[in-house]
């Protein structure tokens, strides 16, 4: 029918809308990048398609995005030549949820209702960023290989309701018409959005052309030949990692950076490696400088990771397949020369050159969190601070790697900072009391019971360091990091430390003397304690709680009955 369908926005839409257009108010401007990002993934898409179907390019080989603005109609147009959405599509991703990100952002939302603007790009909103600047957003697209008459209308004034409506659309691709609110008149300026494609969008591989203006006077550049007349590149349009190393700046790689990872904040680090040989590739590898909110939440939202590029087409975000689970905080790109351009997950699943590939990026994560260690303590200190924990949980997942990850672990100690995360076992181990044969640990559920814990009294005594372990996943780690540069890993209430003669025999009349008072509390217990002994462990509390060799730590098996076990 010709008549324009009316729906109404799933209520999560509408609940991100209200959000996105509050939140985002003081980075209006990125509205833009995501729009220009999203149109550049639609020119991914078809490339990728294009490769087992030529014919999807028919018409329009050139892959590009073009970006106008009216300052009569007040609208500013984006519009890319990439894949276009049929019907259906539209209606699932710009009319609901679609993606479990975005679930998953609302619920960690929770009632507070106060988006961190750093956040919101990262889940798959960024198209709704476009109503921070307009009141109404008019979407044209057809999807390539349909036929002109498959066009579809899509408009919004983004309050919970959008019409749908057929259309004939000469070309492939989307056009996303914004009609800007009162008063955001300042974008409606070839210079200020030239500015901002040059700042957020420069790196996009495909050419983001504007419209030609008049060069200030004398200024006339002639050397640009561009192929439409009236238009001109505005972006790089270059694959950054492509470049040598030593022709990009840090704010190059930090642009770079801010748009892969949809976040404000600069990286803390990067490695940029190529690998020549039998099997050649390319890696861009980032640690960023603070931890989206929803690391420890267990998930990892796929498409943040790190995005695989075959000769400069992207594939697909392929985080699972590069890198082992926890260094899911890395951003990035692996760019391969030789993997089939057709390649599907599955296939890279058990691909033999990719875990060569996978290999090296694990290498190169941990030889850059090294260099961090050594040259910046204090963005060291911040990275332990932000992805620690998570690091620990390679001492489990990563065995080949258990010796390097320890060594980049730091914890509290008896001999610390307080309750912060500075000592190394390397530290600990240059601190050691001669003969001391064990690195001791108690483990307990905050720094302040570790500390606090009446079986570090005889350790104080003898000035013998306790590290103090009190992160959820510190029981799981250490039942996995058994020793380190060769010194086993104990916990103060399972082994025995060693007695001199004196306290020997002091151990020895003791016993006999308490012989009765023990029995007594032993017949109290009955079947709750396996023994009751005299110890050598305390010098101030009068008694405590022992394991024997084998036997659970109290945390976890606190951990384990709370789980139900
Ligand atoms: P994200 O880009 O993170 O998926 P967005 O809100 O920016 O989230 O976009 C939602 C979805 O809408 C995209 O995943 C894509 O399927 C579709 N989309 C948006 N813009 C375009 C476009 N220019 N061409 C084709 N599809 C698009
Ligand atoms: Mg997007």
């Amino acid at each position: 029918t010709a008549t324009p369908e009316t729906r109404k926005f799933e209520a999560e839409v509408a609940q991100v809308l209200h959000l996105v257009t509050h939140s985002l108010y003081s980075h209006k401007e990125i509205f833009l990048r995501e729009l220009i990002s999203n149109a550049s993934d639609a020119c991914d898409k078809l490339r990728f398609e294009s490769i087992a179907q030529p014919d999807l390019l028919a018409g329009e080989a050139e892959l590009r995005i073009d970006v106008s603005w009216d300052k009569d109609a007040r609208t500013i147009t984006i519009r890319d030549t990439g894949i276009g959405m049929s019907r259906e599509e539209v209606v699932a991703n710009i009319g609901s949820i679609a993606s479990s990100g975005t679930r998953r952002f609302l619920e960690a939302l929770g009632s507070e209702q106060k988006a961190d603007a750093r956040l919101i790009g990262q889940f798959g909103v960024g198209f709704y960023s476009a109503f921070v600047v307009a009141d109404r957003v008019t979407v044209l697209t057809r999807r390539a290989g349909d036929p002109a008459d498959a066009g579809v209308r899509w408009e919004s004034d983004g309050r919970g309701e959008y019409t749908l409506e057929p259309a004939t659309l000469e070309a492939r691709g989307t056009t996303v018409v914004l009609h800007l609110k009162e008063g955001e008149d300042e974008f409606l300026d070839g210079w200020k959005l030239r500015a901002l494609v040059r700042k957020y969008s420069d790196h996009v591989a495909f050419p983001i052309r504007m419209p030609k203006e008049a060069p200030p006077a004398g200024e006339e550049d002639e050397a640009k030949a561009d192929p439409a007349p009236g238009w001109e590149t505005a972006n790089d349009a270059s694959a950054l990692w492509t470049r040598p190393k030593s022709e990009i700046t840090d704010e190059e790689y930090q642009n770079f950076y801010k748009s892969l990872g949809h976040d404000f904040n600069d990286a803390a680090a990067w490695s940029h490696n190529r690998v020549e040989g039998s099997q050649s590739f390319t890696t861009l590898l980032y640690i960023p400088s603070q931890p989206p909110f929803d690391l420890m939440m267990g998930g990892r939202d796929e498409r943040k990771g790190l995005k695989l590029y075959i000769k400069r087409v992207f594939i697909m975000d392929a985080a699972e397949e590069l890198l082992p689970n926890y260094l899911r905080f890395v951003r990035g790109v692996v760019d391969a020369d030789d993997l089939p351009l057709n390649v599907s997950r599955e296939i890279l699943q058990q691909n033999r050159q990719l875990e060569r590939i996978r290999g090296a990026c694990v290498k190169r994560v941990l030889d850059l969190v090294e260099k961090l260690s050594r040259d910046e303590p204090e963005k060291f200190a911040a990275f332990i601070k932000a992805f620690g924990n998570t690091l620990k949980e390679g001492i489990v997942e990563d065995p080949g790697n258990r010796e390097r990850i320890a060594k980049l672990l730091r914890f509290a100690s008896t001999k610390g900072e307080g309750d912060a995360r500075t000592v190394s076992l390397d530290d600990y181990i240059a601190r050691m009391a001669a003969g001391q044969d064990a690195i001791w640990y108690v483990t307990a559920d905050g720094y302040r019971a570790a500390a606090g814990s009446p079986q570090l009294e005889r350790f104080r005594a003898k000035d013998i360091e306790v590290l103090l372990m009190s992160d959820r996943i510190d029981e799981w780690m250490l039942g996995h990091l058994r020793e380190y540069a060769g010194k086993p890993l104990k916990h103060v209430a399972k082994g025995e430390l060693p007695l001199d003669e004196a306290e020997k025999q002091q151990q020895e009349e003791a016993a006999q003397a308490a012989a009765p008072l023990l029995e007594r509390i032993s017949s109290l217990l009955g079947d709750r304690v396996e023994a009751v002994r005299v110890s050598a462990r305390l010098t101030d509390s009068p008694s405590c709680l022992a394991l024997s060799e084998w036997e659970m730590a109290p945390h976890l098996a606190h951990l384990l009955r709370e789980a139900g076990q």
